[in-house]
């Protein structure tokens, strides 16, 4: 299980770490403890580097399985187990990736507030999203409507509150 740090510190940007696993046919290394998000919940996994000695390596993938974050990186000569290191996000490229979020977050909360209509898909990239609302139609109206209810929602600056569920918690509250 890698000790994942994105979950209670979103704001970290560079961290220490020993090296837990290498997968040398996949190029890829598993980290004891890591700040490089995985991709979830429709954000993208991040990019940055890792540096055991020789100076910085792209990580050019990141993905969760079965509790270990795997950090692909691109170089044919990977550090032995145990190596430390340290890793350092690209933060210009997650902090819009967070910030596009919880806009996407904004629209969805308005949305629901104003028909009682669940999203039902979405993806986003640093500065860009899509959500998918089952509406039964859309207008230039619609769409100017939900823009001045977002924008009176942003003004109103609300705090964004991490929470942690447990499975039964989660289910419940889903409708
Ligand atoms: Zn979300």
């Amino acid at each position: 299980m890698t000790e994942e740090l994105f979950a209670t510190d979103a704001y970290l940007r560079s961290f220490e770490a020993e090296i837990a696993e290498v997968d040398r046919d996949g190029g890829r290394v598993a980290l004891a403890r890591t700040a490089f998000y995985p991709g979830g919940g429709g954000q993208p996994h991040d990019l940055g580097s890792l540096d055991w000695g020789g100076g910085p390596v792209a990580v050019t993938k990141v993905k969760r399985e079965a509790g270990t974050i795997w950090h692909w990186v691109d170089t044919p000569e990977l550090p032995g187990g145990g190596t430390g290191l340290a890793g350092e996000i690209d933060w210009s490229r997650r902090h819009l990736l967070m910030r596009t979020h919880t806009a996407l977050h904004v629209l969805c909360g308005v949305v629901w507030s104003e028909f009682a209509i669940p999203v039902t898909g979405g993806n986003m990239e640093p500065g860009a999203g899509r959500l998918d609302f089952p509406l039964e139609s859309i207008s230039a109206e619609l769409g100017k409507r939900l823009e001045t209810r977002i924008n009176e929602e942003l003004a109103a600056a609300r705090s964004v509150v991490v929470e942690f569920l447990g499975r039964d918690a989660a289910d419940a509250t889903r409708r």
